[in-house]
């Protein structure tokens, strides 16, 4: 219980001299949906994209289910975000020129599952979003939602531990959004999947177990504060 599944500890990222992230620190527990808020540029991607190991901090580190990420080889990183983690960005980026049915397959494809196995896995998850009917479709010939929808049965067709969002509902209308995020919480809660999901959308987050702010690229964790609180007044 409360077994965290993915951590951040001091991190700190700079792009030249723009300080991204500073101290960053965070613990995320294992099939907890969390949601990272702050305005734009302040350092809510940067922070995803180290948790998942996407990109490398100046110092710091990420622990994932035990693993330090930093001590892993590049191919061992790319092997732990295509075998363990899934991702749903702001603009869907599927395959343009293949039909849904194969955009979700294609990550099971490419871990070498079987067309048999990943066929029924996509289809079950498709089914899952309310994309029944649409398997034989192109991305282009989709909407806003649909496509959304699309690229959350393609981050979860090979049952990952973690799943990264990066802004998901940000292309979208806000039914076409909410719908979005409802399924891809409901469908993640149901595989026992941890969220991590970047917004700065508050009706987005409200479907979230926790929120954590980030600012000027320091992470505020509300749930872990009273504790900060309670040792700085101990300590004075
Ligand atoms: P957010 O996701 O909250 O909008 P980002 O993490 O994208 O914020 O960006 C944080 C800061 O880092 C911003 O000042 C942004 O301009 C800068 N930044 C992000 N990515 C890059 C990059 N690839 N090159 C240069 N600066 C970047």
């Amino acid at each position: 219980m409360n077994v965290p599944i993915l951590a951040a500890h001091a991190v700190t990222k700079s792009f030249g001299p723009t300080p991204a992230l500073r101290d960053a620190n965070l613990s995320v527990t294992a099939g907890e949906v969390l949601a990272i808020m702050g305005p734009s540029g302040s350092g809510k991607s940067t922070l995803l994209h180290c948790l998942a190991g996407i990109l490398s901090p100046d110092s710091g580190e990420i622990v994932f289910d035990g693993q330090r990420l930093g001590t892993l080889s590049e191919n061992a990183r790319t092997l732990v975000r295509r075998d363990r983690f899934g991702f749903v960005f702001q603009f869907g980026q599927l395959v343009p020129e293949l039909p849904v049915l194969e955009n979700v397959m294609l990550p099971l494809l490419l871990g070498h599952t079987s067309r048999r196995v990943a066929r029924n896995a996509a289809t079950a998850l498709l089914d899952r979003l309310d994309l029944q009917g649409l398997h034989r479709r192109r991305p282009g010939e989709l909407s806003g939602g649909q496509a959304q929808r699309v690229a959350v049965a393609r981050a979860l067709v090979t049952r990952p531990s973690v799943v990264f969002a990066d802004e998901p509902t940000g292309s979208l209308d806000s039914h076409a959004g909410q719908n979005v995020i409802d399924l891809l919480v409901a469908s993640a809660r149901e595989q026992g999947a941890t969220v991590v999901l970047v917004t700065h959308d508050a009706r987005v987050a409200a479907c979230a177990d926790r929120e954590v702010l980030v600012s000027d690229g320091e992470v505020t964790d509300y749930a872990a504060a009273p504790a900060i609180e309670h040792h700085g007044m101990g300590t004075r």
